[in-house]
Protein backbone atom coordinates (compact mmCIF):
# COMPACT_ATOMS: atom_id res chain seq x y z
CA UNK A 1 0.00 0.00 0.00
CA UNK A 2 1.14 3.29 -1.16
CA UNK A 3 0.64 6.23 1.13
CA UNK A 4 0.14 9.94 -0.35
CA UNK A 5 -0.73 13.47 1.05
CA UNK A 6 -4.35 14.42 0.09
CA UNK A 7 -4.24 15.68 -3.52
CA UNK A 8 -5.48 19.43 -4.26
CA UNK A 9 -7.30 20.01 -6.97
CA UNK A 10 -7.40 24.04 -7.90
CA UNK A 11 -9.83 23.68 -10.75
CA UNK A 12 -13.46 22.21 -10.19
CA UNK A 13 -16.96 23.29 -11.27
CA UNK A 14 -19.05 22.27 -8.38
CA UNK A 15 -22.50 23.47 -10.16
CA UNK A 16 -24.19 24.89 -6.89
CA UNK A 17 -25.61 27.25 -7.08
CA UNK A 18 -27.91 27.06 -9.86
CA UNK A 19 -27.38 23.74 -11.61
CA UNK A 20 -27.37 20.94 -9.16
CA UNK A 21 -28.77 18.84 -11.61
CA UNK A 22 -25.35 18.21 -13.07
CA UNK A 23 -23.42 18.41 -9.59
CA UNK A 24 -23.83 19.74 -6.43
CA UNK A 25 -21.59 20.14 -2.96
CA UNK A 26 -22.13 16.65 -1.65
CA UNK A 27 -21.46 15.07 -5.29
CA UNK A 28 -18.59 16.79 -6.23
CA UNK A 29 -16.80 16.70 -2.46
CA UNK A 30 -17.84 12.55 -2.69
CA UNK A 31 -16.10 12.31 -5.86
CA UNK A 32 -13.28 14.13 -4.87
CA UNK A 33 -12.41 11.74 -1.82
CA UNK A 34 -13.47 8.57 -3.96
CA UNK A 35 -10.46 10.25 -6.35
CA UNK A 36 -7.64 10.62 -3.33
CA UNK A 37 -8.39 14.85 -3.45
CA UNK A 38 -9.04 16.55 -0.03
CA UNK A 39 -9.06 19.65 -1.39
CA UNK A 40 -10.73 21.66 -3.93
CA UNK A 41 -10.82 24.99 -5.36
CA UNK A 42 -14.74 26.00 -6.84
CA UNK A 43 -15.13 27.99 -9.76
CA UNK A 44 -17.45 30.93 -9.83
CA UNK A 45 -19.21 30.84 -13.66
CA UNK A 46 -21.96 29.03 -11.61
CA UNK A 47 -25.74 30.34 -11.83
CA UNK A 48 -25.89 32.99 -10.33
CA UNK A 49 -21.90 33.33 -10.96
CA UNK A 50 -19.86 34.19 -7.70
CA UNK A 51 -19.14 37.73 -8.63
CA UNK A 52 -19.82 39.72 -5.49
CA UNK A 53 -20.94 39.50 -1.06
CA UNK A 54 -24.26 38.24 -1.76
CA UNK A 55 -23.54 35.24 -4.13
CA UNK A 56 -20.08 34.09 -2.31
CA UNK A 57 -22.34 33.77 0.72
CA UNK A 58 -25.04 31.63 -1.49
CA UNK A 59 -21.79 29.27 -2.30
CA UNK A 60 -20.35 29.26 0.84
CA UNK A 61 -23.82 28.73 2.88
CA UNK A 62 -24.35 25.32 0.53
CA UNK A 63 -20.44 24.48 1.03
CA UNK A 64 -20.88 24.51 4.31
CA UNK A 65 -23.64 22.27 4.80
CA UNK A 66 -22.91 19.68 2.36
CA UNK A 67 -18.96 19.90 1.71
CA UNK A 68 -17.31 16.24 2.75
CA UNK A 69 -13.89 17.61 1.59
CA UNK A 70 -12.14 20.82 2.39
CA UNK A 71 -12.40 23.42 -0.08
CA UNK A 72 -12.19 27.02 -1.02
CA UNK A 73 -14.44 29.32 -3.93
CA UNK A 74 -13.01 31.42 -6.46
CA UNK A 75 -15.07 34.86 -7.48
CA UNK A 76 -15.49 35.81 -10.69
CA UNK A 77 -14.10 38.83 -12.88
CA UNK A 78 -16.96 40.61 -13.82
CA UNK A 79 -17.24 44.56 -16.29
CA UNK A 80 -18.25 46.31 -13.42
CA UNK A 81 -16.88 44.40 -10.34
CA UNK A 82 -13.38 45.16 -9.72
CA UNK A 83 -14.15 47.14 -6.67
CA UNK A 84 -16.06 45.49 -4.77
CA UNK A 85 -13.53 42.13 -4.98
CA UNK A 86 -10.40 43.64 -2.88
CA UNK A 87 -12.86 43.16 0.17
CA UNK A 88 -14.05 39.79 -0.88
CA UNK A 89 -10.21 38.38 -1.33
CA UNK A 90 -9.48 37.41 2.17
CA UNK A 91 -12.38 34.61 2.21
CA UNK A 92 -11.80 33.86 -1.67
CA UNK A 93 -9.43 31.07 -3.85
CA UNK A 94 -8.49 33.69 -5.56
CA UNK A 95 -9.66 35.27 -8.93
CA UNK A 96 -10.50 33.68 -11.87
CA UNK A 97 -10.90 36.07 -14.86
CA UNK A 98 -12.82 34.51 -18.42
CA UNK A 99 -10.43 36.04 -21.00
CA UNK A 100 -11.78 35.19 -24.05
CA UNK A 101 -14.87 32.97 -23.63
CA UNK A 102 -18.12 33.76 -22.98
CA UNK A 103 -19.45 33.48 -19.29
CA UNK A 104 -22.60 35.51 -18.86
CA UNK A 105 -22.07 37.99 -16.63
CA UNK A 106 -18.46 36.81 -16.31
CA UNK A 107 -17.50 38.03 -19.41
CA UNK A 108 -14.28 40.75 -20.25
CA UNK A 109 -14.46 41.40 -23.72
CA UNK A 110 -11.91 44.41 -23.81
CA UNK A 111 -8.64 44.74 -21.79
CA UNK A 112 -9.57 47.67 -20.23
CA UNK A 113 -11.99 45.65 -18.62
CA UNK A 114 -9.19 43.71 -17.33
CA UNK A 115 -7.21 46.20 -16.29
CA UNK A 116 -9.13 47.68 -12.89
CA UNK A 117 -9.21 44.05 -12.02
CA UNK A 118 -5.28 43.58 -11.75
CA UNK A 119 -4.64 46.91 -10.36
CA UNK A 120 -7.45 46.60 -7.61
CA UNK A 121 -7.13 43.08 -6.70
CA UNK A 122 -4.59 42.28 -3.57
CA UNK A 123 -1.39 41.22 -5.28
CA UNK A 124 -0.85 38.86 -2.76
CA UNK A 125 -3.33 36.76 -3.70
CA UNK A 126 -4.24 34.67 -7.11
CA UNK A 127 -5.19 35.50 -10.03
CA UNK A 128 -5.90 32.74 -12.41
CA UNK A 129 -7.24 33.37 -16.22
CA UNK A 130 -8.75 31.32 -18.93
CA UNK A 131 -6.60 32.65 -21.69
CA UNK A 132 -6.09 30.37 -24.38
CA UNK A 133 -3.54 30.84 -27.30
CA UNK A 134 -2.60 34.64 -28.39
CA UNK A 135 -4.93 35.82 -25.10
CA UNK A 136 -2.82 33.86 -22.88
CA UNK A 137 0.04 35.88 -24.33
CA UNK A 138 -1.99 39.27 -23.44
CA UNK A 139 -1.90 37.42 -20.32
CA UNK A 140 1.27 37.01 -19.46
CA UNK A 141 2.23 40.78 -20.77
CA UNK A 142 -0.64 42.09 -17.85
CA UNK A 143 0.94 40.04 -15.44
CA UNK A 144 4.33 41.86 -16.51
CA UNK A 145 3.03 45.41 -16.35
CA UNK A 146 1.65 44.94 -13.01
CA UNK A 147 3.99 42.54 -11.79
CA UNK A 148 1.87 40.46 -10.24
CA UNK A 149 1.75 36.51 -10.53
CA UNK A 150 -0.49 35.24 -13.42
CA UNK A 151 -1.78 31.02 -12.66
CA UNK A 152 -2.68 30.14 -16.58
CA UNK A 153 -6.04 27.69 -16.28
CA UNK A 154 -5.98 24.25 -18.13
CA UNK A 155 -3.31 24.90 -20.76
CA UNK A 156 -3.68 22.38 -23.77
CA UNK A 157 -1.45 23.72 -27.03
CA UNK A 158 2.24 23.31 -27.88
CA UNK A 159 2.68 27.31 -28.14
CA UNK A 160 1.17 27.72 -24.74
CA UNK A 161 3.44 25.59 -23.14
CA UNK A 162 6.47 26.65 -25.09
CA UNK A 163 5.60 30.71 -24.08
CA UNK A 164 5.46 29.65 -20.57
CA UNK A 165 8.47 28.50 -20.69
CA UNK A 166 10.17 31.51 -22.24
CA UNK A 167 8.10 33.54 -20.14
CA UNK A 168 9.31 31.67 -16.90
CA UNK A 169 13.42 31.98 -18.10
CA UNK A 170 12.71 35.57 -18.08
CA UNK A 171 11.98 35.57 -14.37
CA UNK A 172 8.12 36.58 -15.69
CA UNK A 173 5.66 35.85 -12.92
CA UNK A 174 3.76 32.76 -14.30
CA UNK A 175 2.44 29.52 -13.56
CA UNK A 176 0.44 27.08 -15.08
CA UNK A 177 -1.85 23.64 -14.71
CA UNK A 178 -2.70 21.13 -17.26
CA UNK A 179 -5.53 18.79 -16.92
CA UNK A 180 -5.61 14.63 -17.61
CA UNK A 181 -7.87 15.19 -20.71
CA UNK A 182 -5.23 17.32 -22.38
CA UNK A 183 -2.16 15.02 -21.52
CA UNK A 184 -3.99 11.60 -21.89
CA UNK A 185 -6.22 12.06 -25.35
CA UNK A 186 -5.94 13.99 -28.13
CA UNK A 187 -8.21 14.93 -30.91
CA UNK A 188 -7.48 11.50 -32.40
CA UNK A 189 -9.97 9.89 -29.33
CA UNK A 190 -12.74 11.88 -30.10
CA UNK A 191 -14.71 9.21 -32.28
CA UNK A 192 -13.84 6.56 -29.27
CA UNK A 193 -15.52 8.88 -26.29
CA UNK A 194 -18.67 10.07 -28.87
CA UNK A 195 -19.53 6.45 -29.69
CA UNK A 196 -22.10 7.97 -31.51
CA UNK A 197 -22.85 11.04 -29.20
CA UNK A 198 -20.49 13.65 -31.01
CA UNK A 199 -21.22 16.48 -27.66
CA UNK A 200 -19.38 13.68 -25.22
CA UNK A 201 -16.44 15.23 -26.82
CA UNK A 202 -16.73 18.64 -26.39
CA UNK A 203 -14.56 20.07 -24.04
CA UNK A 204 -13.26 23.82 -23.64
CA UNK A 205 -9.85 24.28 -24.44
CA UNK A 206 -10.33 21.61 -27.07
CA UNK A 207 -8.26 18.27 -27.02
CA UNK A 208 -5.09 19.29 -29.01
CA UNK A 209 -3.80 17.35 -31.81
CA UNK A 210 -0.83 14.70 -31.25
CA UNK A 211 2.25 17.46 -31.38
CA UNK A 212 0.27 19.34 -28.69
CA UNK A 213 0.22 16.43 -26.18
CA UNK A 214 3.24 14.97 -26.67
CA UNK A 215 5.11 18.34 -26.28
CA UNK A 216 2.91 19.05 -22.91
CA UNK A 217 4.30 15.38 -21.78
CA UNK A 218 8.00 16.76 -23.21
CA UNK A 219 7.71 19.97 -21.07
CA UNK A 220 6.55 18.28 -18.03
CA UNK A 221 9.07 20.26 -15.96
CA UNK A 222 7.37 23.57 -17.20
CA UNK A 223 3.76 22.85 -15.69
CA UNK A 224 2.99 23.70 -12.09
CA UNK A 225 -0.09 21.71 -11.41
CA UNK A 226 -2.56 19.39 -12.87
CA UNK A 227 -5.96 20.17 -12.32
CA UNK A 228 -9.18 18.16 -13.14
CA UNK A 229 -11.46 20.93 -14.37
CA UNK A 230 -13.72 18.73 -13.63
CA UNK A 231 -16.75 20.44 -15.27
CA UNK A 232 -19.70 17.74 -15.13
CA UNK A 233 -23.08 17.93 -17.64
CA UNK A 234 -25.70 15.55 -17.52
CA UNK A 235 -25.50 12.73 -19.71
CA UNK A 236 -28.40 13.77 -21.40
CA UNK A 237 -27.09 17.28 -21.86
CA UNK A 238 -23.91 16.25 -23.72
CA UNK A 239 -25.97 13.89 -26.04
CA UNK A 240 -28.41 16.36 -26.91
CA UNK A 241 -28.96 18.94 -29.93
CA UNK A 242 -26.99 21.58 -27.99
CA UNK A 243 -24.36 19.94 -25.97
CA UNK A 244 -22.21 22.28 -23.63
CA UNK A 245 -18.22 21.84 -23.48
CA UNK A 246 -16.94 19.92 -20.32
CA UNK A 247 -15.40 16.46 -18.61
CA UNK A 248 -15.52 14.98 -15.25
CA UNK A 249 -12.48 14.54 -14.15
CA UNK A 250 -12.01 13.96 -10.10
CA UNK A 251 -12.20 10.24 -10.57
CA UNK A 252 -10.02 9.60 -12.96
CA UNK A 253 -7.25 12.04 -11.87
CA UNK A 254 -5.12 9.93 -9.05
CA UNK A 255 -5.81 6.50 -11.40
CA UNK A 256 -4.07 8.20 -14.39
CA UNK A 257 -1.39 9.40 -13.04
CA UNK A 258 -0.65 6.70 -11.22
CA UNK A 259 -0.87 4.50 -14.36
CA UNK A 260 1.66 7.25 -15.93
CA UNK A 261 3.69 6.43 -13.35
CA UNK A 262 3.61 3.29 -13.74
CA UNK A 263 4.91 3.46 -17.40
CA UNK A 264 7.34 5.75 -16.12
CA UNK A 265 5.94 8.14 -18.36
CA UNK A 266 6.03 10.48 -14.72
CA UNK A 267 7.18 9.64 -11.38
CA UNK A 268 5.63 9.66 -8.15
CA UNK A 269 7.38 12.63 -7.29
CA UNK A 270 6.24 14.84 -9.85
CA UNK A 271 2.26 13.75 -8.64
CA UNK A 272 3.48 14.97 -5.52
CA UNK A 273 4.73 18.38 -6.43
CA UNK A 274 1.82 19.37 -8.92
CA UNK A 275 -0.70 17.90 -6.70
CA UNK A 276 0.25 18.98 -3.57
CA UNK A 277 3.11 21.29 -2.96
CA UNK A 278 2.98 23.38 -6.29
CA UNK A 279 -1.17 24.37 -5.69
CA UNK A 280 -0.44 24.93 -1.75
CA UNK A 281 2.29 27.03 -2.94
CA UNK A 282 0.61 29.16 -5.52
CA UNK A 283 -2.57 29.26 -3.94
CA UNK A 284 -1.37 29.98 -0.57
CA UNK A 285 -3.22 26.80 0.76
CA UNK A 286 -2.89 25.57 4.56
CA UNK A 287 -1.63 22.16 5.25
CA UNK A 288 -4.36 19.66 5.92
CA UNK A 289 -2.83 17.82 9.32
CA UNK A 290 -3.10 14.31 9.60
CA UNK A 291 -4.73 13.69 5.77
CA UNK A 292 -3.21 11.05 3.76
CA UNK A 293 -4.63 8.66 0.51
CA UNK A 294 -3.73 5.11 0.98
CA UNK A 295 -3.66 3.35 -2.94
CA UNK A 296 -2.93 -0.26 -3.81
CA UNK A 297 -0.46 0.62 -6.27
CA UNK A 298 -0.69 -3.18 -8.47
CA UNK A 299 -4.31 -2.74 -8.06
CA UNK A 300 -6.09 -3.03 -12.38
CA UNK A 301 -9.16 -2.30 -13.04
CA UNK A 302 -11.36 -0.29 -15.49
CA UNK A 303 -13.43 3.05 -15.09
CA UNK A 304 -16.50 2.87 -15.29
CA UNK A 305 -19.00 5.81 -15.25
CA UNK A 306 -21.30 3.54 -12.73
CA UNK A 307 -19.22 3.11 -10.24
CA UNK A 308 -18.64 7.11 -9.87
CA UNK A 309 -19.35 9.18 -7.32
CA UNK A 310 -20.23 11.88 -9.99
CA UNK A 311 -23.67 13.00 -10.24
CA UNK A 312 -23.51 13.58 -14.33
CA UNK A 313 -23.65 9.42 -15.03
CA UNK A 314 -20.55 9.54 -17.75
CA UNK A 315 -16.73 9.77 -17.73
CA UNK A 316 -14.74 10.30 -21.15
CA UNK A 317 -12.28 7.39 -19.99
CA UNK A 318 -14.93 4.79 -19.72
CA UNK A 319 -13.50 0.88 -20.27
CA UNK A 320 -10.11 2.36 -19.69
CA UNK A 321 -7.80 0.02 -17.51
CA UNK A 322 -5.94 1.97 -15.02
CA UNK A 323 -3.38 0.63 -12.56
CA UNK A 324 -3.68 2.46 -8.55
CA UNK A 325 -6.40 2.41 -7.00
CA UNK A 326 -7.94 4.74 -4.19
CA UNK A 327 -8.71 2.54 -1.01
CA UNK A 328 -8.49 5.06 1.80
CA UNK A 329 -8.70 8.48 2.42
CA UNK A 330 -8.22 10.21 5.58
CA UNK A 331 -9.00 13.66 6.51
CA UNK A 332 -7.75 16.11 9.43
CA UNK A 333 -7.76 12.29 11.65
CA UNK A 334 -11.18 10.79 9.96
CA UNK A 335 -11.67 8.29 7.63
CA UNK A 336 -13.37 10.11 4.97
CA UNK A 337 -13.45 7.21 2.04
CA UNK A 338 -12.53 3.11 2.38
CA UNK A 339 -12.86 0.57 -0.10
CA UNK A 340 -15.68 2.35 -2.08
CA UNK A 341 -17.43 4.08 0.32
CA UNK A 342 -17.75 7.36 1.19
CA UNK A 343 -17.91 7.82 5.41
CA UNK A 344 -17.13 11.80 5.51
CA UNK A 345 -20.65 13.27 6.25
CA UNK A 346 -21.60 16.36 4.47
CA UNK A 347 -20.41 19.65 6.04
CA UNK A 348 -17.61 17.61 7.18
CA UNK A 349 -15.37 19.36 5.11
CA UNK A 350 -13.89 22.83 5.98
CA UNK A 351 -13.31 26.16 4.15
CA UNK A 352 -9.54 26.74 4.22
CA UNK A 353 -9.91 30.48 3.88
CA UNK A 354 -11.83 30.70 7.50
CA UNK A 355 -9.26 30.18 10.22
ZN1 LIG B 1 -13.04 25.35 -15.95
Amino acid sequence: MLRLPGLIDPHVHVREPGQIHKEDWDTATQAALAGGVTMILAMPNTKPPIFDASTLDLALDAARQKARCDYAQFVGAGPDNAGLLPALASRAAGLKMYLDSTFGELRLDHMTLWMPHFENYPKQHPIVLHSESRTMAAGILFATIYDRPVHIAHISLREEVLLIKAAKERGIKVTCEVCPHHLFLSKDDIPAISSGHPGRGEVRPRLGTKEDVDSLWENMDVIDCFATDHAPHSIEEKDSDNPPPGFPGLETLLPLLLTAVNLRRLTLDDVIQKSVINPRKIFRLPEQPETWVEVDESAEYEVRAADQFTRCGWTPFEGWKVKGKVRKVVLRGTTAFEDGKILAEPGYGKNIRIT
